[in-house]
């Protein structure tokens, strides 16, 4: 496998290190990660400075068009694209292959058709004898953070605005899933000018510490940890840089007595463990009605022992294996926490599952109070706690009881209570009696530690490219 790093207009190899990228459904290594060396990352810096005046002078017309390109690329290496993803992540090929492929050309789309149609104040005079315009330039080279969830998906997130506000990006994908940025890079090659996007892979604590630390770049956009979006924000406030957080996340669920405990059960059993709970929407912290409580907490515990994983059949799979060792210990190691609690009943899964991948069984516990840390923190794994609640005003303080603030649903029959409750969650998305779904026309992102600024939508555009003012004396 070829794991060369886009630099400029060549391809390069970095230098091989002991750390290994693993097939997490198998626990094989796949290969040894290989590491921008300083002055790769320098040159990589350097070669989206280069390219930089160029691409911001092209129209959005010649953008959208490069965009559209890009898109039908991933169209036409969607398989290809989506097995790597599979190996890399243990991700089942019908989700990398239905669900991540078909979003990844659509966002492309998106930003192609947005760039195109970003519209302003219009101009006037508002002192007299001057005319004011606003106008939105991009802002210079971003340096951009993948995580290791939805490795290309997050790639398209960030590349897809950055590149249609006219930015150049050096993008450095997660250490334990470069495959498909590097197999995506031979693809943005052949379509995109020299030094538009740059690929480099290695540790966070080296290359990517060195990537946003570098004096070259303009702006830092990161998908990962609270933790590392704080060390991203201490870098940028030496150079003063833009910076883009997409951090972690606890999404609170809220199941009123009048919902419809099947439709929600079935969300539930799709939302709350989709790619094995390792995605920062997961809808993971539950707050049920007393009043349905037992029946949701039998009928959860019911779905999430349904659910298909470490079959030998993968089209039967419905999600994968965590993504490494330490991430299913991390997991289990909170989830014995949680079960030596009295008040808390572990109803279905809690346990390793036997064999060489890294798997975990889908796991709901019942009986969770809100302090609770399984309740508090993120398990970024495949477990649902299930909360109690009685009192409706209440449970709205419980839900955003909570440093993250990114994602929140609730589930009820009443229109009234689903308003009352969506304006009053302080969370960057509500849903109600769904959770989960995205599209590329809608903003994503959190409030409080789950960071700020949007991926999707025309929001993110915006975040990508800074406003002017322009004023002419008459
Ligand atoms: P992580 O923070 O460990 O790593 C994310 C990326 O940051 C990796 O590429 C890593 O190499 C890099 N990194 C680490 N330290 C760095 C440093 N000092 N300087 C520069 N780069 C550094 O996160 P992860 O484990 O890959 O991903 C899981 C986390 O991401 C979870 O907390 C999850 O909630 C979050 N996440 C958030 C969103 C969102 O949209 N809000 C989406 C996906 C994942």
């Amino acid at each position: 496998m070829d794991t060369k790093m886009l630099i400029g207009g060549a391809f390069e190899a970095g230098t091989e290190t002991e750390e290994m990228i693993l097939n997490p459904r198998t626990g094989e290594t796949i290969l040894k990660l290989p590491e921008a060396s300083p002055d790769q990352i320098d040159r990589a810096v350097a070669a989206a400075r280069a390219a930089f005046p160029g691409w911001a002078r092209t129209t959005p017309g010649e953008r959208s068009a490069k965009l559209l390109a890009i898109a039908d690329a991933v169209d036409a290496n969607a398989a290809s694209l989506a097995r790597l993803e599979a190996l890399n992540c243990g991700k089942p090929i019908g989700c990398a292959t239905n669900d991540e492929m078909p979003a990844i050309a659509d966002c492309f789309r998106y930003f192609a058709a947005a760039v195109r149609n970003m519209h302003g104040p219009v101009a006037g005079e508002y002192l007299e004898g001057h005319t004011s315009m606003i106008r939105r330039d991009p802002i210079g080279v971003v340096a951009s953070i993948a995580p290791w969830n939805y490795p290309l998906m997050m790639m398209a997130w960030k590349l897809a605005p950055a590149l249609a506000g006219g930015n150049t990006v050096v993008i450095k994908p997660s250490e334990q899933t470069p495959l498909t940025a590097l197999a995506f890079a031979k693809i943005l090659i052949d379509i995109l000018p020299e030094g538009v996007v740059n690929v480099v892979v290695g540790q966070g604590g080296s290359v990517g510490n060195t990537l946003v630390n570098h004096p070259g770049v303009d702006m830092i956009s990161i998908t990962g940890d609270v933790a590392t979006g704080k060390k991203i924000l201490m870098a940028a406030s030496k150079g003063v840089k833009r910076t883009h957080l997409e951090l972690g996340g606890k999404a609170p669920v809220i199941v009123y007595g009048d919902a419809d405990i099947g439709r929600t059960i079935e969300g539930l059993k799709a939302f709350g463990y989709y790619n094995a709970g390792q995605d920062c929407t997961a809808a993971c912290r539950v707050y049920a009605h007393a009043d349905i409580y037992d029946k949701f907490v039998a009928d959860l515990t019911a779905a999430a022992a349904s659910i298909v994983y470490n079959d030998a059949d993968d089209a039967r799979n419905e999600i994968p294996p965590l993504i490494s060792p330490r991430q299913r210990d991390r997991v289990a190691s909170f989830v014995q926490r949680a079960s030596e609690q009295k008040h808390i009943e572990i109803t279905t899964g809690g346990s390793v599952e036997d064999g060489a991948g890294f798997y975990y069984r889908p796991t709901v516990i019942a009986g969770a109070l809100p302090s609770d840390e399984i309740v508090q923190r993120e398990v970024f794994g495949p477990v649902v706690s299930v909360t109690r609640f009685t009192d409706d005003d209440a449970v709205i303080d419980w839900a955003n009881d909570s440093p993250y603030g990114l994602a929140s649903s609730v589930w009820t029959r009443d229109i009234g209570k689903a308003m009352a409750a969506s304006a009053a969650l302080q969370y960057g998305c509500t849903w109600v009696n769904t959770h989960f779904m995205l599209v590329n026309e809608m903003p994503h992102g959190g409030l409080k530690q789950s960071g700020y600024g949007k991926d999707m939508s025309m929001y993110a555009l915006e975040d990508y490219t800074a406003v002017r003012h322009v004023m002419i004396a008459h």
